[in-house]
């Protein structure tokens, strides 16, 4: 029999659009996917060199529990320079991707039962992994007029003897929305005072378009010394596939993550490890340079999503999508558990483009598109959107 654990696990949404993507390409048809969330670029070649290097080098064999050496001397220099945070190298614990290192934290801070707020709409595999780990994910409202982002009034009413955690994913997935400062010195402010933990998911951060993102950690020591930083190199890299990420924390929850790390993986691949190194120490230019195609597909997606009536959006100024409000579309659609299910279907049916039904972010009035492709692809697919949006009214 299979634990009793995963009864209450959803299958990933997202990944079983890309499954449906992958059966339909199989059989010949060609697919517009805006569904994924993952950069089509490539890893800069320097840092592949450092990797090979390191291969033909045989560095192969175990080594420290939560990362290289050099590594998490290079993350510290990155966040001093790039988000005003202080960190030491016993502070850094690199894992196997970002999502390793939220398991990881909500392994080392929680007991049975713990709360974990979960502002909507969320980052699909939040809610699933606070369940694998027999917590509750406690699901905020927040408001289109804010653009999703938490409002401390609401967030407190929330709380109760069991909270432990508020996830703060900033810039936001599926959103793009960014905090200002006086937002987060807030959310600070009221986690304190109730002794919550802030884990702060900020693995979009290095993809801003309007130089205002701030660290969580970086406002104060205070704010400090409750966040736990999560970052990766999935998307600012564009190393999805190499799996690495880190924390930044005070010691003791490095501490307590490293024990837990040694246990279950050792340490994330070493190969991986040496091409990160690279990735932060020479491969700055190449990144920007990333980033900016993101800012021109954001204003080309945009102003094409402006073009066509009855679709809002909230304007991203962070990461690669756009959450897309098909709420005034709604009675054109029969449906029986799901609208966003059915309107994806019906599109990816009909027109051949693949996105995600917001329900996956917990909002099932939404769509979400990934702008991680390129300037081609997307005029196509939003071009086949106002198409089958515009067929609705007729
Ligand atoms: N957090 C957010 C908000 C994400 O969107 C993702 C990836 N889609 C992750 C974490 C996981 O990233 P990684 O590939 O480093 O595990």
């Amino acid at each position: 029999m299979i634990s009793n654990r995963l009864s209450s696990i959803t299958p990933s949404y997202t990944i079983g659009v890309s499954n449906k993507v992958i059966e339909m390409k199989k059989s010949g048809i060609d697919i517009i996917n805006l569904s994924i969330g993952e950069p089509d670029f490539n890893i800069p070649a320097k840092a592949k060199f450092v990797g090979i290097n390191s291969l033909n080098s045989n560095f192969t064999k175990y080594d420290l529990v939560p990362g290289l050496n050099i590594l998490r001397e290079q993350i510290c220099k990155k966040l001093s320079l790039e988000n005003n945070c202080s960190y030491s190298t016993d502070e850094i614990v690199v894992s196997s991707g970002a999502k390793h290192c939220i398991t990881n934290t909500i392994l080392a801070l929680t007991n049975s039962e713990d709360e974990i707020l979960l502002p909507k709409p969320y980052w699909v595999s939040y809610p699933e992994i606070i369940k694998l780990l027999n917590c509750k994910p406690v699901f905020v409202e927040t408001r289109l007029e804010n653009d999703f982002k938490v409002d401390c009034k609401e967030l407190e009413t929330y709380i109760t003897n069991k909270t432990k955690i508020l996830i703060l994913n900033n810039p936001s997935n599926p959103t793009g929305s960014i905090y200002t400062k006086e937002e987060l010195l807030k959310i600070v402010e009221l986690c304190s005072k109730h002794n919550i933990y802030i884990l702060a998911d900020e693995i979009y951060e290095r993809i801003c378009f309007n130089n205002q993102f701030i660290s969580v950690a970086s406002i104060s020591d205070l704010a400090k010394d409750i966040t736990i930083t999560i970052n990766g190199f999935s998307k600012s890299s564009a190393m999805t596939g190499l799996r690495l990420g880190y924390s930044a924390s005070n010691k003791s929850i490095a501490k307590a993550i490293t024990t837990i790390q040694g246990h279950l993986v050792s340490h994330p691949c070493l190969t991986s490890q040496y091409i990160a190194y690279s990735a932060l120490k020479d491969c700055s230019s190449e990144i920007d340079n990333m980033v900016k195609h993101y800012k021109t597909r954001r204003d080309l997606v945009c102003n094409k999503l402006d073009s066509i009536e009855n679709l809002s959006y909230i304007y991203p100024n962070g990461a690669f999508y756009v959450f897309i409000c098909i709420n005034s579309i709604k009675n054109k659609f029969k449906f029986k558990d799901s609208f966003s299910i059915e309107f994806c279907n019906e599109f990816l049916n009909k027109h051949k483009v693949a996105v995600v039904p917001g329900i996956a972010f917990g909002m099932d009035d939404f769509i979400r598109i990934s702008f991680a492709s390129n300037e081609d692809i997307l005029l196509e697919g939003l071009n086949r959107l106002k198409l089958f949006v515009s067929n609705l009214h007729n």
